[in-house]
């Protein structure tokens, strides 16, 4: 896997090409305007990029998760609002109703949320906690007369508001088990149900170009059969999806981390002082080695947890390895590279800096960097002690 295959590699390119000849000339303005990119969301879904690890049958290209990851590492080079909407669309939003769906739920959403026409997000978080899943949560679904009735409010929700949002998967407790501990299960909520409110986008540090919302559930009615899978089943369904996830964000930290990289390289050619080119001087050589070198372990950590992904291996403390080592390489990286680009790096004319303002995410969503540690902790067996 650490060398691609020809089949790997092209789609690579593919990607690569897109992002730099159609994301990085339009991509400065819509993030400083806030806006979300429809037009490249849409050629992203004629490419088959939202269709990526999804089966033909479901209007998916057949491929895997690795040929995911790919794909938002090379989006990410260049730009971190296009590569999340993609990975949440994909892992969060279309991938749960894949793998836990009934036939007739992937028969209703995947051929949509597969072409990229329809965007699909999960709601797990709450305003009262992310990390601590179910502690924090407290929304709930009810049974009444063949529908849930979902009540409560989920928190920082990405691709939920959008014109082309479709459904958005809410976790929410259903019930007790007999020691009392919550049952949590997946409700598919529709965009535009009654009672279902999307407020409007935060105002954030980063990902600016991309969606993200409080939603709130005021008795909210949806059929029973709108039940992800089996009833019960939502914090086995998160836990799963947020494994696959880590190696997503892995690998788009690493694209932002190599995105530092390439920008630096064609920076310390032109800009001069002293007399020289600054990529003259050892100390920026080496500040764009250790670059390198954080990127380049980063990827080799991602390849690897996906290997054991795709090979059906256990591959919860590789997946936390990668996303924590990726998110680091990241974030040294924006620092680092804004530094070498000095005033320039606070100037939002080039892309270093806009990598300054998405790195900080990466440390946190879909697991903090203490949770990851928290899950490489407990696979070491310390869990018990
Ligand atoms: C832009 C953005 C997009 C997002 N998209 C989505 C989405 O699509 N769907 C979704 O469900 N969520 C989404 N999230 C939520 C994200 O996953 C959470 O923010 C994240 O999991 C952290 O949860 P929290 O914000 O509640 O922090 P908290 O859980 O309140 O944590 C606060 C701090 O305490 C630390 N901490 C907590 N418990 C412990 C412990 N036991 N030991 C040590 N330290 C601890 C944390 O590491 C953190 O530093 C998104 C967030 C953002 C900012």
């Amino acid at each position: 896997m650490h060398r691609l295959s020809d089949e790997y590699e092209a789609l690579r390119k593919t990607v690569e090409e897109f992002a730099r000849e159609v994301v990085a000339p339009v991509i400065g303005d819509l993030y400083e305007r806030g806006e979300f990119p429809y037009a490249i969301v849409r050629q992203m879904g004629e490419m088959g990029l939202f269709g990526l690890p999804i089966p033909e049958e479901y209007g998916g290209m057949g491929g895997d998760y690795f040929a995911l990851c790919l794909a938002l590492e090379e989006l990410a080079r260049v730009d971190s609002s296009v590569s999340i909407t993609l990975e949440a669309a994909v892992s969060l939003g279309a991938m749960p109703i894949y793998r836990f769906g009934t036939p007739e739920q992937r028969e209703k959403w995947l051929p949509e949320l597969a072409s990229g026409r329809m965007l699909g997000a999960f709601g797990l978080t709450e305003p009262g906690g992310g990390s601590d899943v179910p502690g924090g949560m407290r929304t709930t679904a009810t049974l009444d007369g063949g529908e849930w009735v979902i009540n409560g409010t989920k928190a920082f929700i990405t691709n939920s508001g959008t014109d082309i949002t479709g459904v958005v998967g809410v976790a929410a407790i259903t019930g007790r088990t007999e020691s009392g501990k919550p049952e949590i299960s997946t409700i598919l909520v529709p965009s535009g149900t009654p009672g279902f409110t999307v407020s409007k986008k935060y105002s954030k540090v980063g990902w600016s170009a991309s969606d993200t919302r409080e939603l709130s559930f005021s008795d909210c009615r949806v059929p029973e059969a709108n039940l992800l899978g089996e009833r019960g089943r939502g914090y086995a369904q998160f836990l799963q999806t947020l494994d696959e996830g880590r190696v997503a964000i892995a690998a788009l930290s690493v694209g932002l981390a190599q995105g530092c990289v390439d920008e630096c390289l064609k920076y310390v050619r032109e800009r001069r002082a002293f007399g020289h080119p600054i990529g003259h001087y050892q100390a920026i050589q080496f500040k764009i080695a250790d670059m390198e070198v954080r990127a380049h372990t980063a990827r080799l950590a991602y390849y690897h947890a996906a290997e054991k992904m795709l090979a059906g291996e256990p591959f919860k403390k590789e997946a936390a390895i990668a996303k924590l080592v990726s998110s680091n390489a990241a974030m040294d990286n924006a620092r680092d590279a804004t530094q070498v680009f000095g005033g320039y790096g606070f100037m939002n004319e080039y892309p270093v800096g806009r990598f300054y303002r998405d790195a900080k995410i990466l440390e946190i969503g879909e697991g903090t960097s203490e949770v990851q540690r928290m899950l490489i902790a407990r696979q070491l067996g310390l869990a018990d002690l």
